[in-house]
């Protein structure tokens, strides 16, 4: 049970003009671009996890925008303006995070990226492979270069069908490197950040303050702008909020001396990724053998997706080979079936900017400057 607080405690409390709640990427740079806009508002996060992120601290560490299949497959859902606008906003979204803290900085390779397909996806690959002209035009606008070209996949040694589609604007991050890199630059600018606070409930106390209550804490903070940036966990706060929460699960392979490839892999129709870490294997994803039992904030991880991630490193990513896992965590997602991100304005002076979906990395900082421009 949370312990009394003390008078001095809740006057403390009590003196943020913004509250962001959520440290992950989102929430770090929404901080960062307030406190940029508003120079003289006292900006501060709260944040549920004593270290890390469920998403920002636990992913796989891809600079993605979305392969040419899972831009058809958006397009389906929800038109192709609308996934072209959505793999913009990832590829400007990463310019940014480059231009403000440095490729070195973020641990940043531009290793390219593959769309591979299983042995006998033939007939996928062909579906996919017929919209690569049209898609490259109208991406043209987007970066000058040609977005996806056919590769044969040869030199990779995998047991995969023999051409994949490469984007070579594609590339990985060190995860934990960005991360600390936006949480310095929010902390040189004075934002606090107080880990460990768990916002159970918020409480609007008059037209121009919000309350924010916690479930481990009986202080409560008072805000006059309060931003939501929690994600996969949006409806424990917001329950009307579309998202759902999506397990991710990840492998961190031993080192594999002869490992023949470098680069970040979709397969699967981008359920399952995988990419190189020095000579490593990372490996994630395989929500799609069991979409229920994946829709959980459970951060642990489950046989079945383990067992079936492993048996794509040895009969897929490295024939023959099983390595020693060294790592294995599980981290969650923010979606809904639309895949796009919801920045808007809940009622005056609350705003959330949620549902960063699988390639959030890159729509951090676009998503996080149009929740910005939202407020006065
Ligand atoms: C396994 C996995 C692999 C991924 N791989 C990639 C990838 O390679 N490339 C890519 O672009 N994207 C990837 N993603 C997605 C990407 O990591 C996310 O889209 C992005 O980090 C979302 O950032 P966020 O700040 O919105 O969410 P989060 O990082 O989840 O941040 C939300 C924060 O809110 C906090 N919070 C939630 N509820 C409360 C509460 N009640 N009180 C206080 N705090 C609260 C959480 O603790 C969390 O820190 C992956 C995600 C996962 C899970």
């Amino acid at each position: 049970m949370a312990i009394p607080v003390s008078f001095w405690e809740q006057k403390w409390a009590e003196k943020a003009d913004i509250v962001v709640v959520g440290a992950g990427l989102v929430g770090l740079q929404s901080a960062i671009k307030l406190k940029l806009k508003f120079q003289h508002r006292k900006v501060w996060v709260v944040e549920s996890a004593t270290l890390g992120s469920p998403a920002s601290l636990r992913n796989a560490g891809f600079a993605c925008f979305g392969s040419l299949g899972e831009i058809l497959d958006d397009a389906n859902n929800i038109g192709l303006e609308n996934a072209l606008l959505l793999y913009e906003n990832r590829y400007t979204g990463f310019l940014k995070l480059k231009e403000t803290y440095g490729e070195t900085k973020i641990g940043y390779e531009n290793t390219g990226g593959y769309e591979i397909f299983k042995s006998n996806e033939a007939s996928i690959f062909e579906n996919i492979a017929a919209n690569i002209d049209s898609v490259n035009e109208k991406l043209l606008n987007v970066h000058q270069q040609t977005a996806f070209q056919l590769k044969k996949t040869a030199a990779l040694g995998m047991n995969v069908f023999e051409t994949a589609i490469y984007s070579p604007l594609e590339g990985a991050i060190q995860s934990h490197l960005l991360y600390e890199s936006i949480r310095n630059h929010a902390l040189s600018l004075g934002i606090e950040i107080f880990s460990g606070f768990q916002v159970q409930n918020i409480e609007q106390l008059d037209s121009q303050k919000w309350e924010i209550l916690f479930s481990n804490s009986n202080v409560k903070f008072v805000a006059s702008e309060l931003i939501i940036c929690t994600n996969g966990f949006t409806k424990q706060i917001l329950p009307d909020i579309e998202v759902y929460p999506a397990r991710g699960q990840v492998l961190v392979t031993e080192a594999i001396p002869t490992l023949p490839f470098r680069g970040i892999f979709h397969y699967d129709k981008g359920y399952i990724y995988f990419r190189s870490l020095g000579t490593r294997i990372l490996i994630g994803g395989a929500r799609n053998i069991d979409f229920d039992g994946e829709q959980v904030m459970d951060q642990n991880t489950s046989e079945n997706i383990v067992n079936h991630l492993k048996q794509v490193i040895t009969e897929v990513i490295v024939p023959g080979i099983e390595p020693k896992i060294d790592y294995q965590w599980a981290g969650t997602m923010g979606m809904a079936a639309d895949r796009q991100p919801i920045i808007q304005k809940i009622q005056p002076h609350l705003h959330c900017c949620v549902r960063m979906g699988g390639m959030g990395v890159a729509l951090s900082a676009t998503a996080s400057e149009k929740l910005v421009n939202l407020i006065d």
